[in-house]
């Protein structure tokens, strides 16, 4: 009887030690605002640094959705990681550039294309001085409407003139998209494609991989922390465990 119980907690013990290694995918934050506003997607810039400093002083390397797509096998970083903003907001330029350079870090923001030069957005000089300091430039669409609601056509429309629009002000192609209320659809997927997008990151908990279905990246919500430091490294866990949980299947 004890043999089979120790039988049983040595495996138990494996299979957690399975689920903390390294693999199944890479985090993909998701952010919104970097600020002090009081609401549950305005992280506040003393706690977005704490978090900051705690993946840079944990062995984490920042890495680009670009490099996560072009790297071969092996070729990643022990501990990569993704930080990407969703809307476009100024205070990604003034509050968490700084942070990020601080710490050697780097990111991804998704810009509402319709919205750039818009009160509390980043203007188009901001986004400019952003991907010369490293940072990724991705869609959010041209008007943030859920994808889901919309036509075929429309929603092909939404995903080509954000894109097109990016990349004629920034010079750059734009690869990726993150879907605005994480809402799409069949017809998205193929728009997406259509579009000529790489990849597209949702809502869905979970790490990020390139070998699933690649326009339906999942992410690493980060609300406005209620418990502190503590809470950061618990969705960075429970991403984990979801990530290493799916690559079983
Ligand atoms: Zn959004």
């Amino acid at each position: 009887m004890i043999r089979m119980m120790q039988i049983v907690a040595g495996l138990l013990l494996l299979f957690m030690l399975w689920l903390l290694a390294p693999g199944g995918g890479v985090p993909i934050l998701a952010y919104h605002q970097v600020g002090s506003l009081p609401e549950i997607y305005s992280v506040d810039a003393a706690e977005f640094e704490e978090q900051m400093q705690y993946l840079a002083e944990h062995g984490y390397t920042a890495i680009s959705l670009a490099e996560l797509f072009a790297a071969g096998p092996g070729e990643l970083p022990a501990k990569p990681v993704i930080i990407a903003f969703d809307d476009g907001y100024e205070d990604n330029y003034s509050a968490a550039l700084p942070i990020l350079e601080k710490y050697g870090l780097k990111g991804t923001v998704f810009v509402i294309a319709g919205q750039v030069g818009q009160p509390d957005y980043m203007t188009w000089e901001q986004l400019k001085d952003m991907q010369a300091r490293n940072m990724e430039i991705g869609s959010h669409t041209y008007s943030h409407v859920a994808l889901d609601e919309l036509s075929p056509e429309e929603q092909l429309s939404e995903l080509v003139r954000s894109k097109e629009l990016l990349e004629a002000n920034l010079g750059k192609p734009v690869q990726f998209l993150a879907y605005p209320y994480g809402r799409y659809n069949a017809a998205t997927l193929t728009a997406l494609k259509q579009a000529g997008y790489t990849a597209a990151c949702t809502g869905l908990p979970g790490l990020g991989t390139t070998g699933g279905d690649v326009y339906q990246l999942k992410r690493v919500n980060v609300p406005r922390p209620k418990f502190g430091l503590w809470e950061f490294r618990l969705r960075l866990l429970r991403a984990q465990i979801y990530g290493k949980l799916s690559s079983l299947q």
